[in-house]
């Protein structure tokens, strides 16, 4: 059978010649700086015709947004770094969001940029977290935390659909009109107008009379200034429109996936509940923005859930289909290689690889079609030969190897990362209820119960990160939350097996010996609540191996099964992606979106109501390690009004309103007496369903 064309193939990156130092783009016959001083061009045109850095000198000035048509090199980014560094208060942060249709290798980006001495203490750090040529968005934290650079790896249009940004300054920056028209096009223009916050700017080294056009009707007042060495003229200017009313939202953008932002003034304090990965790298990522955070446990300590095992393998989920949910997974996992590698967490992460077995001929035939959509760096086919001496155990088959995978041992990971100035944990502590309050006179805050009704803390954001607990309150009771029985078994290490060096995955995996315990897991039981170890899940694991790995199984021995120690948890799943992002006020979507309940899918509705300062992080299933870096990013973004990590169709995905608009759409949900007042176009009892699936909401 055939499969449909896939748009994950990798990029055409970008082929070059030299002209000493300044490359020359084969595919657009021109040059990506200027051959007399491309440092000294990017600060000219693009740093003192956007008025930086003297726009950051101002005190109270928490992020700036640069946005950039044109990565190339990294020229222009690496001097707005250096000039932030060197200007901009210690608290701001950089977003630095830039697109790219044919990425240059690492090794041409690192020639370009080394004729310069100026920049050489920032190219390092660019270098190293510099993602593969995969299409797509990689975010990545650089230089202390001080900048994170957003690089849409795709074409532009496609780009600006997925940015849902208020750029203060633009970098337009294709390569001449005349050989690229596609960067200058008057709809991508006209994006980057409504892209542009209020009093934004622009700056651009050409001077084309039709760019200047597309830019007047974006909304720009366009001023011409002297070019930089002897070039005539070049274009800057500002927003115009005071409010700047263009319709800035996508094409892509759905209302019922909005959001807002938290109402101000308000403390910055958030309250977490659950110490597993997604509330600690959630904690982290709002402490690391300045946030204090406390961090609500009911276990004794954190990481007692799903994310206590040993260890945690971080997996991709790969497609050559180019579905939401794959782009999400491949994504989340280039994400979660560059943070555990800059987290610093010693011997609780290992880079050792993972090689996923090619047990039956039709994963043969998938991997050889992964294998030539990725590039290398990701993932690559080795024959049985081949994956014998990289494992360093004798295997029969070859696989897939994803050569920057590995393992984490989560508990170590979620100390590590709650283990900061700003982020208390409190263990013992059971959330019942929350409740928001509107004082007078000020912004409103969450307070979290308990049982008997004692209040656990109060803030004005919230995430929720306790897994299927969270569809226990009121809040949040629709989300389709259900939990899959896990059981991992430890299995004492032998000489023979000990030489396995990195992880093997098929219908389950093993891991390297870890403490001399190699841990071999895991099943996978939906509709299984039993917390006891059981036999014949040891067995299932061990067969698993038998049947991917046999010499490999031969090597361990084990004695008696039922003697095997072992670990069994529950993973929450809501479907095939997490829950991340503002808790829909389900009576709103209820009235508002009721028309879907008809069938009435073109009516303007109004944008969302979600609950002020309630996030959810939740249902990261068996890949919590590969997802829940990305997902705490996404969390803090909406917190504090940044960018996103994701493109917009992705943060769509992931909105915890799908499950309302689903069940509006399929006219399932059922409406009780609660929402009688708030139901607006839909009859109490009228849609009541009795399938499955129906959604129950209550009050
Ligand atoms: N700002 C860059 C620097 O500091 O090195 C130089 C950018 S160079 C003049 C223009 C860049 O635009 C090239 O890297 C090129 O690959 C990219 N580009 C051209 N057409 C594009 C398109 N349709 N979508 C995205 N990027 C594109």
């Amino acid at each position: 059978m055939s499969r449909p064309p896939t748009r994950n193939i990798p990029l055409a990156p970008a082929t070059l010649d030299w002209q000493g130092n300044v490359p020359l783009s084969r595919q657009y016959g021109d040059i990506y700086f200027s051959s007399r001083d491309g440092l000294a061009e990017s600060r000219h045109v693009f740093l003192h015709h956007n008025e930086l850095p003297q726009r950051w000198r101002d005190a109270a000035l928490r992020h700036f947004v640069i946005a950039e048509t044109g990565f190339g090199t990294g020229l222009n980014f690496l001097a707005a770094v250096e000039a932030w560094l060197a200007n901009a208060g210690g608290e701001a942060h950089l977003h630095y969001v830039s697109v790219e249709k044919h990425p240059l290798s690492p090794r041409d980006l690192a020639l370009a940029l080394g004729a310069r001495p100026e920049l050489s203490s920032l190219v390092p750090e660019l270098l190293r977290q510099y993602p593969p040529p995969v299409r797509g968005v990689h975010r990545l934290q650089l230089y202390g935390g001080r900048v994170s650079l957003s690089l849409y790896l795709m074409d532009i249009a496609e780009a600006l659909e997925e940015l849902d940004i208020r750029a203060d300054a633009w970098f337009l920056d294709g390569f001449a009109p005349a050989k690229n028209p596609d960067m200058w096009d008057a709809q991508v223009l006209t994006r980057v107008g409504a892209l542009t916050a209020a009093g934004g700017s622009f700056a651009t080294f050409t001077a084309a009379g039709p760019v200047r056009r597309s830019l007047q009707a974006a909304g720009f007042e366009v001023n011409k200034a002297e070019g930089f060495a002897g070039k005539r003229e070049m274009l800057h200017g500002r927003m115009g429109r005071a409010d700047n009313a263009a319709p800035a939202v996508s094409a892509l953008f759905k209302p019922w996936f909005g959001y807002s932002a938290l109402p101000e003034p308000r403390p910055r304090t958030a309250l977490v509940v659950g110490a597993g990965l997604a509330g600690a790298f959630t904690a982290r990522a709002l402490a690391r923005r300045g946030w204090r955070v406390t961090v609500l446990e009911q276990a004794a300590a954190p990481a007692r859930g799903a994310s206590g095992n040993a260890a945690a393998v971080i997996y991709g989920k790969f497609s050559t289909h180019d579905a939401v949910d794959y782009r999400f997974y491949q994504q989340a996992y280039l994400h979660a290689l560059r943070c555990y590698a800059a987290l610093g967490l010693g011997d609780a992460w290992s880079a050792c690889g993972v090689l996923q077995l090619a047990v039956a001929e039709a994963d043969r035939l998938r991997q050889a079609e992964l294998a030539a959509a990725w590039p290398a760096q990701v993932m690559r086919l080795l024959s049985a030969v081949e994956a014998g001496v990289l494992a360093g155990v004798q295997l029969d088959r070859g696989g897939l190897f994803f050569p920057d995978a590995g393992w984490v041992d989560p508990a170590r990971v979620c100390a590590h990362l709650l283990n900061h100035p700003a982020i208390e944990l409190k263990t013992g502590c059971a959330v019942a209820a929350l409740n928001y309050q509107i004082a007078d006179g000020r912004a409103g805050e969450w307070r979290l119960y308990d049982q008997a009704g004692h209040v656990l803390g109060a803030a004005p954001a919230v995430i929720l990160a306790n897994a299927a607990g969270a569809a226990g309150f009121a809040q949040t009771d629709y989300l389709p939350l259900s939990r899959v029985r896990g059981q991992v078994s430890y299995v004492t290490a032998t000489a023979a097996s000990a030489a396995l060096n990195c992880v093997l995955s098929f219908d389950g995996y093993i891991t390297p010996a870890l403490q001399g315990c190699h841990s071999l897991g895991a099943t996978f039981d939906r509709g299984n609540d039993e917390m006891e170890l059981a036999v014949a899940d040891h067995l299932r694991n061990l067969e698993n191996l038998e049947q991917a790995a046999p010499a490999l199984r031969r090597a361990l021995a084990v004695a008696d099964a039922a003697a095997l120690p072992g670990r069994v948890s529950f993973r929450t799943y809501a479907g095939a992606l997490p829950v991340v992002g503002p808790a829909p006020e389900a009576a709103f979507y209820l009235k508002e979106y009721a028309g879907l309940a008809k069938g009435q899918l073109r009516k303007a509705y109004p944008k969302a109501a979600c609950h002020p300062g309630l996030y959810l992080n939740l249902a990261h299933g068996a890949r919590g390690v590969t997802t829940t870096p990305l997902a705490a990013e996404m969390i803090a973004a909406y917190i504090e009004g940044e960018p996103q990590p994701v493109p917009e169709s992705l943060r769509q995905a992931l909105h915890p309103g799908r499950f309302l608009i689903r069940q509006l759409k399929k006219n399932k949900l059922q409406i009780t007496d609660d929402y009688r007042d708030v139901s607006g176009g839909i009859e109490p009892g009228t849609a009541i369903g009795s399938t499955e699936d129906t959604l129950k909401i209550r009050g």
